[in-house]
Parts: structure tokens; sequence; C-alpha cells
């Protein structure tokens, strides 16, 4: 995020609010390199921090006034009172600010207000995570200026409280803390179990690669009822094993496993992606920590196989990204997020990566469908304060 952006957005906090603010501070979208869907069943992910941020100027209030505005939605500033603040009340963005100033005092921090102008570069609904930027960049906002001396891993934790409870949708922990504690240059390799956490290098630049996010631009209408029936399927497949989470099925023993699963084929499907996903992970991992950063390539591709053939969160356009990038030459390439829309990624030789993507575009073109985003994404810092 340049100085540029930080001065403007407090600018526009003064015009609304009649004086400057407190302070500025940003927080990154993420993509998630490998590990879809193991979140909710306490498993390991690898996102990155984007360099799109949504930025906050923010100062306190001591009248239990709240003052919401963004410069994306535009219209009046909206204002609310602490005390006033219920689950589930509110179906507009604003419900994602409030929540989180909901979840900070149901978690005893004295918040007495504040007012806040907001401005994001994160694409919204197109699975990079523009909530989770939103969240995070309040809540680190608050944070500082309330002097709550929260980790960032605490902080993601009462984003994420705020968007289940608050705003009422059933997300797992990676996105906020990708958002709260990502690095510039590394991957976070992050068990979501006990949410401790490790930074990986990962500077594909200085290795000749890149890594393409395609964003289709489409999100299919089911896909948050698609979203609950595979969390509850993985819970069924986690009671029928007697375990606490899918988490707790070893790789070594996933044979065995499904044998035990009999002939509940939807169960099965979704223990072998949740189990071969994790291992993906570590593989992953372990890869990028040996320097053997080009065999990544295989495991992300596999990724995407799962995803489509056992988790069945694909859709044509996801499909054809990877095909076709992978046709054009791309080391490996695959679906992330939630799926039934938003975007893929991509990794590629830095030679390669015009060709791949006239491909996609190509290939977009003639399947009929809106033309896709295509942009670079480089591992960028985590939420931080700018001014
Ligand atoms: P994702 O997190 O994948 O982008 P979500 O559906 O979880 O998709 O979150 C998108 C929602 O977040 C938007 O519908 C909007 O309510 C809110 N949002 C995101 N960015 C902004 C913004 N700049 N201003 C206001 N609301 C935003
Ligand atoms: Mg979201």
């Amino acid at each position: 995020m340049s100085v540029d952006t930080a001065a403007a957005v407090a600018e526009r906090f003064r015009e609304l609010y009649g004086a400057g603010p407190e302070g500025v501070w940003a927080a990154p979208g993420r993509v998630n390199l490998i590990g879809e869907h193991t979140d909710y069943n306490d498993g390991f992910v690898m996102p990155f921090a984007l360099p799109h941020t949504a930025v906050a100027a923010v100062s306190r209030r001591t009248d239990g006034v709240l003052r919401l505005h963004s410069a994306d939605v535009g219209g009046d500033v909206v204002e609310l009172r602490v005390d006033d603040l219920v689950p589930e009340s509110d179906r507009n963005w604003t419900a994602y600010p409030s929540g989180v100033v909901w979840a900070l005092r149901q978690a005893g921090h004295a918040v007495t207000g504040a007012d806040i102008h907001l401005a994001s570069t994160v694409p919204a609904g197109a699975g990079l995570s523009s909530s989770a930027a939103l969240e995070v960049v309040v809540a680190l906002a608050l944070n500082d200026l309330y002097d709550l001396g929260q980790k960032g891993w605490q902080l993601a934790r009462l984003c994420q409280r705020a968007e289940n409870v608050y705003v009422g949708a059933p997300v797992g922990i990676m996105d906020q803390t990708a958002s709260a504690c990502c690095a510039a240059g590394h991957a976070l390799f992050l068990d979501t179990r006990d949410l401790s956490q490790k930074q990986i290098p990962f500077d594909l630049a200085a290795e000749g690669m890149r890594l393409l996010v395609v964003d289709t631009q489409v999100k299919h209408s089911h896909s948050e009822g698609e979203y609950g029936k595979r969390r509850a399927g993985c819970e069924k497949g986690a009671a029928l094993l007697g375990v606490d989470a899918l988490r707790d099925v070893a790789y070594d023993d996933l044979d065995a496993v499904l044998d035990r699963l009999g002939d509940d084929e939807e169960v099965r499907r979704l223990v072998r992606h949740v189990v071969t996903e994790d291992q993906r992970v570590e593989q992953v991992v372990a890869l990028l920590e040996s320097g053997d950063t080009r065999a990544i390539g295989p495991v992300l591709t596999a990724g995407h196989a799962s995803l489509r053939d056992d988790f069945r969160i694909s859709c044509p356009e996801l499909d054809l990204v990877v095909d076709t990038a992978l046709a054009s030459g791309a080391l490996g390439a695959r679906m992330t997020g939630g799926g039934f829309g938003g975007s893929a990624i991509v990794l590629a030789e830095a030679a390669d990566v015009e060709t791949i993507t006239k491909a996609v575009e190509a290939a977009f073109a003639s399947a009929g469908f809106t033309a896709p985003r295509v942009f670079e994404a480089v591992p960028a810092a985590g939420a931080r304060r700018v001014s």
C-alpha cells in the first residue's frame, strides 16, 4: 500500500468527520497456496498475503457511538451505538466492522466507540478474503488505539468470532490469521488446531518463477449452501471415525479408514480430500524448505484434482483456468478459496507467464465466459499501522 493511499484515506476521513484520524492501518487479502477446506477440520493451511489491502483511518470516541463509512460502498456515514450491537441483525457490509467491535467488547475490552473510514483494493467476493481484511484492519486499529495488547493470532480469533457469530458466516480461522500474521516474502504454515505458525520463505521471483492469481469473476449462487454441506459432511466423517476432527486421521491410515466408512461414498470422498490435503500442505512445506520449489507444482495440481473430484467444489471456469494453464506450460495450478467460482492460482516460469495468460484469456473468450482478471501475486506484509 502506498503512502498516497494512506494520505487519501486520512483526507477523506477528515472530510467526513471534521478532523483528521488518530491513525491509519492496513490489512491484506490473501491467497491460499495449499490447504483448502482443512481449516474447519483442525488441519493445515498455507496462505500468503496479497499486496491488496483494506486501509482504515480510525479515531476513538468516548460516547458509545460507532460511525462507519466505506469509500467502496459510498453513501452516508452509518451511525450505530456500541451498546446496541446485536448478532445477525445487520445484513450489510457494516456487519463486519460492527462485528469486530461487538467481539472485542464481548471479550471484555473497553471499546467506547470509534469513527472509521475505509477503502479497500481487495476485490470483494473473489475468494481473496476481502471480509477478513476488513475485520482485521478494524481490529488492529482498535487494538492499537485502545491499547488492548492483543497479538495477531488473538485478533484473528476475535475477527473469526465476529464473522461466525455477528455476521453469521461459518468461516474457519485461516483468512483472519493470514491477514493478521503473514510476512512479506513468506507463506504462512499454520496449524489451525493450536494456531502455531511458521513463516516459510517463498520468494518465487528470485528463482525465476511467478504465481498468478486468476479471478474468474464468477460466484455461483449455491456456494454458501454447498459450503455448509461440506462442513457437515466432514463433521459426520469425524463422528463416524470417532475422532475430534479429520485432522486426527493419519495419512498412512487412510485406506483402512476409508474401508471403515463402508459405502457412504459422499463421506468417503470428503475424508479423502481432507486427509490428502493436509498431507499436501506438509509436502509443500518440506519441498520449499529443501529449496525444491518447482516440485510444488504437481502437488498444487493434485490439490485441484482432489477439490474437483472428491470435494466437488470446482466449477467449469476454475477447471478451465487450471486445464488451460497446465496445457500452456504451467508448473502447477489449482482453484483457491471456497470454490464454485472465485480465483485460481497458477505457478509458472517467468518466461511462460505471457503465453499462459493469453491462453487463459482466449479459452475464456471462446467458452463465452466473462473475461478473467489475471494478476501476479507477490507475498506481501500482514496487517500493520501505516501512519
Ligand atoms: P471474500 O472475503 O472472499 O471477498 P465475502 O463474501 O466473505 O467474500 O466478503 C465480501 C463482503 O465483505 C462484501 O459483500 C462486503 O459486505 C464486505 N466488503 C468487502 N470489502 C469491502 C469494502 N471495501 N467496503 C465495504 N464492505 C466490504
Ligand atoms: Mg470472506
